[in-house]
């Protein structure tokens, strides 16, 4: 590796780097082209309570079909978005295909009490944000208090000024506000006190700890401060029955993973309820 030597070109470019750059550019340019066609898609993946095995929510997840019938890992294509300012718009479209899904299995007698939607920072940077989510639920119907929006710690560390005045628009509108993937973000406890927060999401590394060997001890943490803020928890990525009594032991609210279902379009949501209602 090249030594940083201030009279030298940019030292760290490679064509490799110039490879990468491309194949950003390239995918995102297919991203914007599919995202117009209408070829993105929303899925949802339910969450269940631990204290009476209930459906009680929904999580929006965005799929984007690659040309083998799977999706582009969001992880990839989201940062894409994020960075190029698309996401803004496929942000507004996930809001809106979820708030007709959910008002759709509303009108079947299946709709859970909420359904949870993830934003990005680029579109809770916007002033307009609280005020388009508004129109996005009354356009479909579905009360603001069945509404939660997953944010994420990093998303703090930027704006904090328009984030937390939006952050409190949404809440005084009735919308909850959930931490996500929390524990593994930058922000100080400190933002958590400022913040009107309803829930946090325990990240998935912490819930798979349960059952390698290194106990719940960060669970257990995440779960008494939880408790202290008044928020509720969900675990992410719940996989085992182990998991479950552990985390039903240690008085989590919620469960989230493959071991009760994967993520799935909106129309196999209802058949879904149905048969785990017969069970
Ligand atoms: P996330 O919000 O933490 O979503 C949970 C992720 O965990 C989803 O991955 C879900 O499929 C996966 N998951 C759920 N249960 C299990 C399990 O039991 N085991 C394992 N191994 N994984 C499980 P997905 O759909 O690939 O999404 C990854 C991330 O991409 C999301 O993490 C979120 O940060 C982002 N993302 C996805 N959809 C959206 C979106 O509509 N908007 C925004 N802003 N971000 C999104
Ligand atoms: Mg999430
Ligand atoms: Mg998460
Ligand atoms: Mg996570």
């Amino acid at each position: 590796r090249a030594r940083l030597n201030p009279h030298a070109g940019p030292a760290y470019f490679s064509p490799d780097m110039e490879q990468h750059t491309h194949s950003r550019l390239e995918m995102l340019r297919q991203l914007r082209r599919d995202f117009y066609d209408g070829r993105l898609a929303v899925w949802f993946q339910p969450q269940v309570s631990l204290a009476d095995d209930g459906v009680i929510g929904l999580e929006a997840l965005a799929r984007w079909p690659d040309s083998h019938g799977f999706t582009h890992p969001p992880q990839v294509f989201i940062p894409l978005a994020e960075e190029s300012g698309l996401i803004v718009d496929l942000g507004a479209w996930i809001l809106d295909q979820s708030c007709a899904a959910y008002s759709r299995l509303a009108a079947r007698g299946h709709a859970p009490r909420r359904i949870a939607v993830n934003v990005s920072m680029p579109q809770m940077r916007r002033p307009d944000f609280p005020e388009r989510v508004a129109r996005s639920l009354a356009a479909h119907g579905v009360p603001a208090s069945a509404l939660e929006l997953e944010i994420t710690e990093s998303l703090l560390l930027d704006e904090p000024q328009v984030v937390l005045c939006n952050l409190h628009a949404l809440k005084q509108a009735g919308i909850q506000i959930t931490i996500d993937d929390f524990g593994t973000g930058y922000s100080s406890l400190g933002y958590l006190r400022q913040l009107p927060i309803d829930c946090i999401k325990i990240d998935r590394s912490f819930i798979a700890e349960i059952d390698c060997g290194r106990g719940d001890m960060f669970a257990e943490t995440i779960i008494s401060l939880a408790r202290k803020l008044g928020a509720e928890t969900v675990a992410e990525g719940v996989e085992t029955t182990a998991q479950v009594s552990c985390l039903r032991d240690l008085g989590c609210d919620t469960a989230q993973g493959f071991l009760y279902a994967r993520p799935m379009p909106a129309d196999e949501l209802a058949s879904w309820m149905e048969q785990r209602a017969l069970h």
